[in-house]
């Protein structure tokens, strides 16, 4: 099923058994409060009534914010409950939710099924049992695949996030996860780059120099290894860093961010495609026919690619063209 957008609620996780290393939920709980059931019914009519019967086909109702089904089972009932009459018939296409892996089994999943959950985006993090014990998850690689197994079984379409640079985690831990992620073939993919939050455990490791996070250079070299990986094997990289929240950035002391990482990534992507094209080619002008929509990341932040072919010798101009496919450069 593809689905093209949501209509978001968080609900902070209220019955985390541990406090992982990186999260920094006691911020977040304490400033943010779960909408009520009226809120959410209210948001789903204003939308329902806004939205064409097209949109709604491609609109699933989602609980982000943490492990929904780890949350009192009588309130994520009722949080299903409250959306159900938005779904199917002429409606929105299903309902979304994130969780922990340990936070699933049959008795989880009838209910979800039942209530009409279409899809399950799973907190997987990491798929090395030493990077997950160092950084305090509370579930184990094998808890991760029986997880994916069991949402398979329910016909729940299947999400996987991941996160890049953790404490304990080595560039081939990061791209052995990535490949078990690929043998268990979800549907998308989430890449959370590590970002240093105040109030996080990692902070503390951070301050002592326990912890030296990835430079940003290193963060995007090994990012955009992911993203080439998960897009050739089909897996929609549906997010790759964290979302840029003016409100969010005054929390963070150091790690993995950029409010463009993405884009820094596919930049990356296309350096390498560049080097490649030019590596028996004559210094000199050149100039590269590429998909209009991809000129800027082919160009690089800050004229960053074109500025290394510069320093190699060859002067390159940038041309838009509709008719070139995305990822391709083409010569003329
Ligand atoms: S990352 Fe998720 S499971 Fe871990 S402490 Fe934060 S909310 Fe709880």
């Amino acid at each position: 099923m593809s689905t093209h957008s949501n209509i978001a609620f968080f609900i902070p996780h209220m019955g985390c058994s541990n406090l992982c290393s990186f999260c920094n939920q006691r911020i977040i709980s304490g400033s943010i409060e779960a909408p009520s059931f009226y809120e959410i019914k209210l948001t789903c009519k204003r939308e329902y009534n806004r939205m064409t019967s097209k949109q709604r086909r491609n609109t699933q109702i989602a609980f982000f914010g943490g492990s929904f089904t780890a949350i009192d089972r009588n309130l994520m009932i009722g949080y299903l409950d409250c959306v159900r009459e938005f779904i199917g018939n002429d409606g929105f296409s299903g309902i979304r939710i994130s969780t922990r892996p340990d936070a699933i089994n049959d008795e989880i999943l009838h209910i979800l099924k039942e209530k009409s959950v279409t899809s399950i985006e799973l907190g997987a993090q990491s798929m090395d049992d030493y990077v997950l014990r160092k950084n305090l998850r509370g579930h184990t690689s094998y808890q991760i695949e029986q997880a994916c197994k069991k949402i398979f079984e329910y016909d729940i379409e299947l999400g996987m996030q991941i996160m890049v640079g953790l404490p304990g985690q080595s560039k081939q831990s990061v791209i052995d996860t990535a490949k078990k992620v690929i043998d268990i073939h979800p549907e998308t993919i989430r890449i959370y780059p590590v970002v240093i939050f105040k109030g996080s455990l990692i902070e503390s490791w951070y301050n002592s120099g326990q912890y030296v996070p990835p430079s940003l250079d290193e963060g995007i070299e090994l990012c955009s290894k992911l993203l080439e990986l998960f897009n050739n094997n089909n897996i929609k990289v549906i997010r790759l860093g964290l979302h840029a929240q003016k409100t969010m950035e005054k929390d963070i002391v150091a790690g993995l961010y950029h409010p463009a990482f993405k884009e820094l990534c596919e930049s990356r992507i296309y350096l390498k495609k560049l080097k490649r094209l030019f590596k028996n080619l004559q210094t000199g002008l050149y100039k590269i026919l590429v998909n209009s929509s991809e000129v800027s990341k082919v160009i690089g932040h800050k004229k960053s690619n074109i500025k290394v072919l510069k320093d190699a010798g060859y002067l390159v101009k940038v041309i838009g063209d509709k008719s070139i496919d995305i990822g391709e450069l083409q010569l003329i």
